[in-house]
């Protein structure tokens, strides 16, 4: 009998449940007691849910308040000492860590975020100290299990696994990875005896890190870390779960090592397939990863009973190929029609595909089978056959823009005469309850279109007013009318689709939404310039347009599977090509185009950046605005993550400004932008907006005076790290004047 599991659920609840009652939490409008409760109710449903679909093998510990990697963390003590010296309670400290803390017990800064792999899921980083001892330190994972075994539900308990730790986190001082070596193999090992001791079989380490490049050393670290813990296991069998690719280069070890299970990825990690058919090992279960942990579409039965064909292999677990985390719940109040919503999986009905392939593989089930394979054999909808004639006849000149960019500079600076260290925000103000409520009631009919725009107007107009009187020198008109950076563009352009409740996390309490590609990409009808060009109209002062830029818009959408994603981006390219020459006729001199998730999809090994995703993703940025004036200048803006290994990338999309998140990782790329010559004009964000903490003056001073020692003051733009939204008024005011004030102290201190 063939059984069936998943790597994890999301956690934020069918209805955001998670989302709300943290956010509640936060504004004192419950206790940690009650939302402690309505933790534990989101995880019993979940584990019900997942039982009743009919799946064999639970996970447990896949729960998190705000984000798996912070709770191992906290497991073993990788923590701060003015964290942990602190009077803040745990649950304070936790989310101290998470988003910062600002009151009479302390000012405590978030840890970094970064990307999780190629997800727009977001991890906070944990840093080795010198002083750091590795000690067990929290019994999440030990309660977890045992709410579920209260249920009547044998869980298998999740866990970071100590590799992957060790490589995402990061070192202070001489603190380096294998100074931890013994004691993480300790204090994994005492999980194992105390999982053991209440009753758990199995455990899962998550080791997704083994799927990137992995050099000499690593593989050692990797070796001697397994080597070790399962040499003393307290007999807890042990599933060593990899995602997001395949594992070639330990790949020889894995298969040695005295593991009871191994959990490969066979949607990304196609490699995998070879691999396991080149052999695996009878003394261990295959975790086969076939249902796709990151796309909404349905399992193309047919393909994978070929893949599981092809592994040889006497018997597997029908697993997922990633965790669940990264697709909406369910499709259950999603209101498209049959025809179309027949094409789709969300996390719900992707426990479903696993029983349905169960029961092809044992009991031959053909009924099933050819469901599934009619679904795939019909044309979804007409495609656009004259974009994919313009998509094939695009030149090299369609990607280059002219003039050079310094004589576009020198232009540019004669024309705008903006003063030293222009002032800026990235885009969007804060979408305060009552923006969204007004939308809300727009959406539902309540509200007419007139009285939504006049409401919006106004929303522009007094931050357009209040930026003049502190004293910004290019202004944005606020966002207000737009929900999400992506969904606003999707939903003016033809072939997307939108769910009404297909969150996903994207970090801690925040969910996206991300819209679905259906079919193929192009623009009707200008979709920013109405509000931009209101905005440039009610000021004397430059206005910034905003657009969100292709490859972003392919990245935080649900794409195809049928073309391409270069196709796909191009699709998009062409349709945000249109708009920027529309903003620009419309009189709007300075156009942000964002790439907020430029490297999200990245390939995880370097090997495959150029030639699998660099070589057309920098180009169709690039065809966004090749046909623009020499006078227009063009802005970009990117977040949350390294850039000093794609640096000479970056300098490609031939931008006239960028600005990026810097303040979290600790301006650390600013010695790359000075060792590469960067050449673009650059705004590192000087302080951080995914925390409610106030930045005093002093300290963005501070932060201006480091940037100005690494760049040179005529290229710098001084700017918050990403858009406010997310903010509320109040601080982010403050947080502005406080910038301002400093920039000008600076200004003075040049002169
Ligand atoms: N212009 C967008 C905003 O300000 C950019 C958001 C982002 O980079 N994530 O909200
Ligand atoms: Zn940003």
């Amino acid at each position: 009998m063939t059984q069936t599991t998943i790597i994890g659920f999301p956690r934020l609840g069918a209805q955001r449940e998670l989302k709300f009652a943290t956010e509640k939490y936060f504004r004192n409008k419950i206790s940690e007691t009650e939302l402690f409760q309505i933790g534990q109710t989101i995880r019993q449903d979940h584990w019900q849910l997942v039982k009743d679909a009919g799946i064999d093998l639970i996970p447990s510990n896949d729960f998190s308040f705000y984000d798996q990697v912070l709770d191992t963390a906290f497991l073993f003590n990788i923590i701060p000492d003015q964290v942990k010296n602190s009077s803040l309670s745990d649950l304070e400290k936790y989310f101290a860590l998470a988003r910062g803390y600002q009151g009479d017990k302390g000012d405590i800064k978030a840890l970094p975020m970064k990307k999780w792999f190629h997800t727009n899921y977001h991890y906070l980083v944990p840093k080795f100290e010198e002083e750091t001892v590795i000690q067990l330190s929290t019994t999440k994972i030990f309660d977890e299990f045992l709410e579920a075994q209260a249920l009547g539900i044998q869980t298998r308990p999740v866990l970071i696994g100590p590799f992957t730790l060790l490589q995402l986190s990061d070192y202070g001082g001489q603190a380096r990875a294998d100074d931890f070596v013994a004691d993480l193999v300790t204090a994994y090992q005492a999980v194992f005896r105390q999982l053991k001791d209440i009753g758990a079989d199995w455990i899962q380490l998550d080791e997704p890190a083994l799927v990137k490049d992995i050099n000499p050393e690593e593989k050692d670290l990797f070796a001697r870390l397994y080597q070790q813990l399962l040499a003393d296991k307290a007999d807890i069998k042990v599933l060593l779960q990899t995602y997001f690719g395949d594992v070639r280069d330990v790949y020889d070890v894995i298969v040695q090592l005295p593991l009871e299970a191994v959990g490969l990825d066979f949607v990304e990690g196609v490699k995998n397939v070879d691999l396991v058919a080149s052999g695996f090992p009878d003394d261990k279960i295959l975790h086969a990863g076939v249902v796709n942990g990151k796309n909404i579409w349905r399992n193309h039965y047919e393909q994978t009973l070929d893949k599981l064909k092809q592994l040889n292999v006497k018997s597997f677990v029908l697993s997922t190929s990633s965790s669940l985390l990264h697709v909406p719940i369910s499709l259950e109040n999603e209101e498209f029609p049959e025809k179309i919503k027949n094409h789709f999986a969300f996390a719900k009905e992707k426990l479903a595909e696993l029983v349905e392939l169960k029961e092809i593989v044992d009991h031959n089930r053909t009924d099933l089978l050819d469901q599934n394979t009619q679904l795939f054999a019909v044309e979804r909808f007409s495609p656009n056959r004259k974009l994919a004639e313009t998509i094939g006849k695009l030149s090299e000149s369609d990607f280059t823009r002219q003039p050079t960019f310094y004589e576009r500079l020198d232009l540019q600076s004669q024309l705008y005469g903006l003063p030293l260290l222009p002032t800026t925000t990235i885009g969007s103000f804060p979408q305060t309850k009552e923006v969204k409520q007004v939308r809300a009631r727009f959406k539902s009919g309540e509200l007419t279109e007139v009285d939504y725009d006049n409401y919006l107007a106004e929303r522009t107009n007094d931050w357009l007013k209040w930026q003049e009187a502190i004293g910004l020198d290019v202004l944005v008109h606020g966002e207000f009318e737009r929900n999400d950076m992506v969904e606003y563009f999707g939903q003016n352009l033809e072939g997307y689709l939108f769910s009404k409740n297909g969150w996903v996390q994207s970090y801690g309490t925040r969910g996206v939404k991300p819209p679905i590609i259906w079919g193929d990409i192009s623009r009707s009808a200008p979709i920013t310039v109405k509000w931009s060009s209101y905005a440039q109209s009610q000021t004397t002062k430059l206005v910034k347009g905003m657009l969100t830029g292709p490859v972003t818009i392919l990245n935080w959408s649900f794409p195809r599977e049928d073309i391409s994603i270069r196709e796909s981006t191009l699709q998009i390219a062409l349709a945000i090509q249109e708009e920027v020459l529309d903003l620009e006729a419309s009189g709007i001199r300075i156009i942000q185009i964002d790439e907020a998730a430029l490297r999200e999809k990245l390939p995880l090994r370097k090997s495959d950046w150029y030639s699998n995703y660099l070589d057309w993703a920098i180009p169709a940025f690039r065809l966004v605005h090749s046909k623009v004036q020499p006078e227009t200048q063009i802005h970009t803006h990117m977040c949350y993550s390294e850039f000093s290994d794609i640096i000479s990338s970056i300098e490609q999309m031939d931008a006239d400004v960028i600005s990026f998140e810097s303040s979290r990782s600790n301006l650390s790329l600013l010695d790359d932008l000075q060792a590469q010559k960067f050449k673009t004009q650059v705004g590192p964000g000087v302080y951080d907006i995914h925390s409610p903490r106030i930045p005093s003056i002093k300290e963005i001073t501070e932060t201006i005076h480091a940037i100005l020692a690494k760049v040179p003051k005529e290229k710098v733009w001084i700017n918050p790290d990403c858009g406010l939204k997310t903010r509320g008024e109040f601080e982010t005011k403050a947080s502005l004047e406080n910038m301002i004030a400093a920039v000008k102290l600076v200004r003075e201190e040049l002169s």
